[in-house]
């Protein structure tokens, strides 16, 4: 009880950590995790990060190594239904490239039903609910998916590939953000696999000329529901944003130039604000940095307030990616 006091007291900010298995065919002589309790995790570390030789992180949750898609998700549902009561939620997924971000919000890249990810068991859960509420509210449930990416914002279901840049307007008629990004109503899970597999595609067509741009530039999935009260007549919105970050390994400046050093400049500029921004939030600070990224200004009225907030936290078991590890259970906790 306590701890959802405390919860409350830090505005509805949860943290949850995820650990990697190793991956098959990898040589896996030892994880770099020597333990992970509830909500606690104990990295090793060599003496240049840390003279004991071992850190522990606290957490809301920790996810080790063998916890599936399923036990990840459930810790998650309470937030899909604050969506249909009415509240903003944010889901991210922060680490550093190859940690897991994309298998916990979409799942691995053969999907299996045990496999399917965050996004699409929020979604299940949405119609799931709402079809159990139908006889007392009447719900509209549309998906946009944008990308960001140079802090340009892409809209991957437009049925061009998206090549036009959009604006961002807070506080717009209809709750939409980024007004110009095709918004497509849905009626079922189907519904949205076949948009996201869209939003895949078109995410795909720059990567070509940049290897895997995807690691380099944050997905948005967001769902808007509105719900009229059948009664009453009285309509309450919520909505859902799901997103996939980019990596957030630090490149060093000495070996990277041009359009790479600009991209890990944007990319180490938003995170950070996005880090800045949930940090005020926690501590309650009265002025808070939405204006300083286009993704802080995109989940502006998602972020604070009455809105929910989770970020999965995302680490590699390997040893040799201890310091990057570090700096994203770092990160983590400074949001916590
Ligand atoms: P990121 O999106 O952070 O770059 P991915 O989600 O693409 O990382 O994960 C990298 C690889 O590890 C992929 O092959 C993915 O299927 C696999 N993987 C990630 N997390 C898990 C997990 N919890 N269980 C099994 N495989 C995983
Ligand atoms: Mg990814």
């Amino acid at each position: 009880k306590l701890y959802n006091q405390l919860q409350d007291l830090k505005g509805n900010i949860r943290v949850y950590c995820r650990v990697r298995p190793f991956l098959p065919g990898q040589f896996s002589s030892m994880s770099a995790v020597s333990h992970i309790d509830d909500g606690n995790i104990t990295v090793m570390t060599p003496a240049k990060y840390c003279k004991e030789g071992h850190k522990s992180f606290t957490f809301n949750k920790v996810f080790g190594p063998t916890a599936t898609q399923e036990e990840v998700f459930s810790d998650t549902q309470p937030l899909i239904r604050s969506v249909l009561d009415g509240y903003n939620v944010c889901i991210f997924a922060y680490g550093q490239t190859g940690s897991g971000k994309t298998y916990t919000m979409s799942g691995p890249k053969e999907l299996t039903e045990e496999g399917l990810g965050v996004n699409y068991r929020a979604l299940n859960d949405l119609f799931h609910i709402s079809e159990q509420r139908k006889d007392t509210f009447c719900y509209e449930i549309a998906v946009q998916m944008i990308e960001i990416y140079n802090e340009q914002v892409r809209d991957l279901l437009a049925n061009d590939g998206g090549n036009r840049r959009l604006e961002i307007r807070n506080s717009s008629q209809k709750g939409l953000n980024v007004p110009d990004a095709n918004l497509v109503h849905v009626a079922s899970t189907s519904d949205v696999i076949e948009l996201m597999n869209l939003g895949q595609k078109n995410r795909a067509v720059c990567s070509t000329a940049m290897n895997d741009r995807s690691s380099r530039s944050h997905s948005c999935l967001t769902i808007h529901v509105q719900g009229r009260d059948l009664t009453s007549g009285n309509v309450l919105r919520g909505c859902m944003h799901l997103v996939d970050l980019a990596g957030s390994e630090r490149v060093d400046k000495s070996e990277v130039k041009g359009d790479r050093l600009k991209e890990a400049q944007h990319i180490n500029k938003s995170l950070s604000a996005l880090g800045d921004v949930i940090a005020a939030l926690a501590q309650k600070n009265t002025h808070v940095p939405y204006r300083n990224s286009k993704l802080t200004q995109l989940l502006q009225d998602s972020l604070g307030g009455q809105a929910k907030t989770l970020m999965f936290v995302h680490i590699s078991p390997e040893m040799d990616a201890i310091g990057e590890t570090i700096s994203t259970l770092k990160f983590a906790e400074r949001v916590a």
